[in-house]
């Protein structure tokens, strides 16, 4: 039952023309998928709407092909060839009593324009935004004639598709209509340039010409970035953000705010709290009577109510939190706050948008395998078999595996050599800024303790005798990963020859408590890529360590990039003094120096160095499985039909991998899978 101090959450809220039954607003998110992945991307939205989000909107969708951001994958409306595949979504949407929102874009001089070829076009003279050798140029007044009727067409037809919600976008610096907004890239002298009044003038074009268009069944919302962190050199909410909202005020059916850039709008966990963008929108209410949407990684039921109470926002936006638990409204209703699987805010889900795969999430492994694997977030089917299941190692795999597989309605153990669960979880949670992790453990231990027939063993340590003796029929092993101590990692293959030189260290070490001692500065050898290395360097520096990062990349933690963070990490790195030798790897290492060479030229260069932490690659916790192994001729006499390795112990990877990869143990369990077939469903490409 729901808990009356939501009912507020669930009033329905008057968009425009339309209605949404409450205040749950799935705002516009990428999501790998859109044209190339349309099936994909249909039934993942559809789940969202299923799951209770009253509105659910499109990632962002070209308008026209001059707008061609391939190779990353976004939705498409350039043709009424396009109609067919938006409209499976809004149908998909709609089956489930929920609005579906069109977010509208053109992308100006962000577009790459790679598969199009058409000159990107901008308010003016002006080179890219991304990394190809590619100028835009200025828009004369027919390209800006031109502008409006393909986003009026683009509005005719997502109408056409049956979208409730259409967008008029302008914000994550990256669409053309704030780059006219924004004096960093408009220069014209023209009408649509210099003043306020003149840089809006093509925004408020657009958006009347949109109203006009389909406003009579459709609403049409703005998203607007009302302020860019920028200071005066962008939009503030103090300044040019809060005019174009008072000049627009109740133009627009409904204001969709947040702030930019995108790394700004989708902060990790890592660097902002649940409601970081509140100080910058909540002015917006005061000058519209019309809705407001916000995001700000919403979780927390309290949390919702109060920013509603407040008047910061009418609905409560979300992107991420409908990733990781896309049925959150409807847990909210029926009274299951505790079941409510809560984001981490580590942008994995962002990394696929940026590495052009289909979306992912670390807390939701269903995530981005809804139509192509048939695996919905809340149901998975009863298993056919009654063999009792052992699973070995209580990490994020080896929880997933039991808590599904334990769904499924089998027996399961789950044993667990240490005394806590979670595996690297609660150890990389300690770290400086990744305390939300832990909830990939508790949500899970959560649903676990509802499970009867799932026995929980902590502190015990599985041998291969312990395996055979236990009497489960299947056997599943999930024993993780430890850190190379030889340094042999993306860029080294062979053992660092200096490993005994002095003391040295893994990740395993300092979260284990283990933190250097002594004079003289800790190096940390990051070829790893990801946050370990920097993560490492916060950790010493805040125990009173002089910190020095040698990597074999241009950059710190140079895969943060596909999570936003990358820059972030980087600042604060050299905030807190530490010493960054970029595109060296490890030499040699005598009393207390580290040679170290040059990626490029192998020209080598001596730092001190006390201790050696080793951030490189991993090996998988393989010897239980080895162990077993070697016995399989007494399988038979033990009852053991299957045994199997899952997560890090098969390959070290990321924790949403560990997660996926016990997901699906438990999805294919008692599946003949046919190692010769392809496991999911596929999108092909319709021949002409
Ligand atoms: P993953 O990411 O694949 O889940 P983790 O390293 O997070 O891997 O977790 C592996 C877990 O397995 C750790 O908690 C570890 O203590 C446990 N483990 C490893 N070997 C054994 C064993 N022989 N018996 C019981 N638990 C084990
Ligand atoms: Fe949240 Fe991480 Fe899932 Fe994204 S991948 S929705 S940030 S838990």
């Amino acid at each position: 039952m729901r808990d009356p101090r939501y009912d507020i959450l669930f009033e329905p809220v008057q968009i425009g023309p339309v209605t949404a039954r409450n205040r749950f607003y799935q705002v516009p998110h990428c999501c790998g998928m859109g044209h190339r992945y349309p099936d994909s991307m249909a039934e993942m939205r559809g789940i969202k709407a299923e799951g209770g989000w009253a509105v659910v909107c499109t990632e962002e969708v070209e308008i026209h092909h001059t707008s061609d951001l391939g190779p990353y994958i976004e939705g498409r409306l350039w043709s009424d060839q396009d109609i067919p595949i938006m409209a499976k979504m809004a149908d998909k949407v709609h089956e489930h009593g929920s609005l579906a929102g069109m977010e509208l874009v053109h992308n100006g001089h962000h577009s790459y324009n790679r598969y199009s070829r058409a000159v990107p076009l901008s308010p003016s003279d002006i080179t890219l935004d991304n990394e190809d050798p590619v100028h835009a140029r200025a828009m004369d007044k027919q390209d800006i004639a031109d502008l409006r009727r393909w986003h009026r067409n683009a509005a005719l037809r997502s109408r056409e598709a049956g979208f409730d919600i259409v967008y008029v976008y302008a914000a994550h610096d990256m669409t053309i209509l704030q780059h006219f907004i924004s004096r960093r890239h408009n220069t014209r002298t023209d009408e649509y340039g210099g003043s306020l009044e003149n840089r809006v003038r093509l925004f408020r074009e657009v958006l009347e010409d949109t109203k006009e268009a389909v406003g009579d069944r459709c609403a049409v919302a703005v998203r607007l970035a009302v302020d860019e962190l920028l200071g005066p050199d962008g939009i503030e909410a103090s300044g040019e953000g809060h005019d174009i909202v008072a000049m627009l005020a109740d133009i627009p059916d409904l204001w969709d705010v947040n702030i930019s850039g995108w790394d700004n709008d989708s902060q990790t966990a890592r660097f902002a709290e649940e409601g970081y963008q509140e100080p910058y929108i909540k002015f917006v209410k005061s000058l519209t009577s019309k809705p407001v949407v916000g995001v700000g990684r919403y979780t927390s039921p309290d949390a919702m109510v109060r920013v509603v109470k407040q008047g910061v926002m009418d609905m409560i936006g979300a992107a991420r939190p409908s990733i990781a638990d896309p049925f959150l409204p409807k847990k909210i209703e029926e009274g299951r706050i505790d079941d409510i699987r809560e984001c981490i805010g580590c942008n994995i889900c962002v990394s696929g948008d940026f590495t052009m795969a289909p979306i992912r999430c670390t807390q939701n492994p269903t995530m981005g395998e809804e139509w192509r694997s048939g695996w919905h977030p809340e149901i998975i089917p009863p298993a056919q078999s009654e063999a009792p299941v052992l699973v070995v190692g209580g990490g994020p795999a080896g929880l997933e595996a039991a808590r599904a597989l334990g769904a499924r309605g089998l027996d399961v153990a789950l044993a667990e050599r240490s005394e806590d669960w979670g595996g690297r979880v609660p150890k990389e949670a300690a770290l400086p800024g990744l305390a939300t992790w832990k909830r990939v453990t508790d949500w899970r231990m959560g649903q676990l303790h509802k499970l009867p027939n799932v026995g929980l063993y902590l502190a015990s340590d599985m041998t291969a005798d312990e395996v055979l003796a236990f009497g489960a029929s299947q056997v599943v092993l999930a024993t993780g990963s430890r850190w190379r101590r030889d340094g042999v990692g993306k860029s080294m293959h062979h053992a660092f020859d200096g490993g005994d030189a002095g003391p040295l260290m893994t990740p395993d070490d300092i979260m284990a408590g283990r933190m250097p001692s002594g004079d003289g500065p800790v190096v940390i050898y990051d070829d790893d890529g990801y946050y370990m290395g920097g993560v490492m360097a916060e950790a010493c520096v805040a125990a009173g360590l002089k910190v020095v990062i040698v990597t074999p990349t241009s950059v710190v933690s140079p895969w943060t990039a596909y999570t936003l963070e990358q820059p972030r990490i980087q600042a604060k790195l050299i905030e807190m003094g530490v010493t960054i030798h970029a595109n060296k790897v490890v030499s040699t290492r005598s009393g207390g120096e580290l040679r170290i060479a040059c990626t490029f030229t192998g020209r080598i260069e001596t730092i001190a160095c006390n201790t050696l932490v080793m951030v490189a690659a991993r090996l998988p916790n393989r010897e239980l499985y080895d162990a077993v192994m070697a016995r399989v001729p007494e399988f038979e006499a033990a009852g053991i039909e299957s045994v199997q390795r899952i997560g890090d112990c098969l390959a070290p990877a990321t924790i949403a991998a560990a997660v996926h990869s016990g997901h699906r143990c438990a999805r294919d369990f008692g599946r003949n899978v046919d190692r010769d077939e392809v496991p999911f469903r596929r999108e092909t490409i319709m021949l002409e």
